[in-house]
């Protein structure tokens, strides 16, 4: 069999523990036989991370802005146990809180919806994309506790000097406080980010604030959303017959409990946070969540939402068997490759893409999964693979 050529390289950027495993594994029977696979190699496992000070990191997102296209594995996010575990000179941050802050990005979390694996709510027939705002809000608020009686307020000092100042509350008791912000430039990136992804896979997007409550601080984004949809992108989704829609979140919230599904759904980072958490599980598993990076120039970086699955891996090496789900890790390969594909008219490779897809899912669907999905599908005798046998069973399909 011929194999598929790849134009340009995607950057691959490795990971930790069970996910590294199943990465082998998919590179091993699912790629290298059927494309000639062209990667950038980053090695972000977290021992390599330690010896580089982090620089490898860096080096894999500065080079994703270079060939626009990235997937990635799972990593290590180093807490205290992780210093001890892997003698680390430091505490190193998330990657993918260095990523994002490099290629600046909203992410986007879609379930892989498959027969034999229901959403708890029985309407919802297609997935339901969550694109969380990453930056500032609640998340990057300065809190105080009022002790007693006295008054709180805002003062904005420019750069002139000009002093502006609002009243928080008159307190004549104990009580707290909280001041949070976040910048028009953030708030427009995560605008455009919206508008291109939904253009990209032609879906419905919906927007969500509180600014019928907060009218300057939610009403900004409200507008932010509004004037850059009307200056860029209405005639677009116009074209591709797309609609953008905003509403008041506790109207969003009603709605899509009551929709077929099939949208993206924006999110302020306080939402975003706590709505993805709420739909993933709704839909089934967090190992059948995929997740997108995508930068307002159009860098992309293609992941699983799920972490290293640490305790799987303990597991396998003790030498036991593992029945770890590496769909979502396969989805962010197939996700790279469509992109790449499409970025350089490589049609070919876009179809691999889909079949590589369509192969994980009617694997499935003939009844041979790993344990997550085992205990939660609706079908009546699912046979359990172990990690390795699942990936081949893909393979068998997918030849
Ligand atoms: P996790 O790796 O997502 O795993 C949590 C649990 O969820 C697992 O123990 C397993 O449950 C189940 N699970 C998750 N993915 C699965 C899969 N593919 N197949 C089967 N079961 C799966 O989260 P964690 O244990 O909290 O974190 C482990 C490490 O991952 C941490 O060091 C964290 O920093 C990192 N992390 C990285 C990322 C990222 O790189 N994007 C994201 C999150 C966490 P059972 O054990 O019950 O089978
Ligand atoms: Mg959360």
């Amino acid at each position: 069999m011929e194999k598929i050529r790849m134009n340009t390289a995607i950057v691959e950027m490795d990971g930790d523990e069970m996910t590294r495993i199943l990465w082998k594994m998919i590179k091993e029977h699912l790629l290298f036989p059927f494309v000639d696979l062209k990667t950038e190699y980053y090695d972000l496992g977290l021992q390599y991370r330690d010896e580089t000070n982090d620089q490898v990191t860096i080096d894999a997102a500065l080079a994703t802005k270079k060939h626009k296209v990235a997937v990635k594995c799972a990593t290590i996010t180093p807490n205290a146990a992780r210093m001890t575990e892997y003698t680390l000179k430091e505490m190193w941050k998330s990657p993918n809180g260095t990523i994002r802050a490099i290629l600046d990005g909203t992410v986007f979390r879609a379930p892989i919806v498959v027969k034999g694996i229901e959403p708890c709510v029985k309407n919802w027939e297609k997935p339901i994309v969550i694109a969380r705002h990453a930056y500032g809000d609640v998340y990057k608020a300065s809190e105080m506790k009022i002790p007693g009686a006295g008054k709180a307020e805002i003062v904005y000092t420019a750069a002139d000097g000009a002093v502006s100042k609002t009243l928080i509350h008159d307190f004549d008791g104990p009580g707290i406080v909280q001041g949070m912000h976040n910048l028009e430039s953030s708030i427009e990136s995560f605008a455009r980010s919206c508008f291109r992804y939904a253009l990209d896979v032609k879906q419905e997007l919906w927007f969500a604030t509180k600014d019928t409550i907060s009218k300057q601080y939610d009403h900004t984004f409200k507008d932010i959303f509004a004037e850059i949809y009307e200056k860029e992108f209405a005639k677009a989704f116009e074209n591709v017959g797309i609609t953008y829609f905003y509403t008041l979140i506790d109207d969003a919230v009603a709605r899509v409990m009551k929709s077929k599904g099939g949208f993206i759904w924006a999110c302020k980072n306080y939402d975003g946070d706590v709505m993805s958490d709420m739909i993933s599980s709704a839909f089934g598993s967090l190992a059948m969540m995929t997740s997108v990076l995508v930068s307002p120039e159009g860098y992309y970086e293609y992941e699983a939402a799920h972490g290293t699955v640490q305790r799987h891996y303990y597991k396998h090496l003790a030498g036991e068997e593992t029945s770890t789900n590496s769909v979502a890790t396969i989805f962010a390969w197939s996700g790279a490759l469509r992109k790449r594909g499409e970025l350089d008219g490589n049609s070919e490779l876009m179809e691999f893409a889909d079949r590589l897809e369509k192969a994980t899912l009617s694997t499935i669907e003939s009844g041979k999964m790993t344990k997550d999905l085992a205990l939660i599908t609706t079908m009546k005798t699912p046979t359990v693979l172990n990690s390795e046998d699942f990936i081949i069973a893909i393979a068998k399909n997918l030849k």
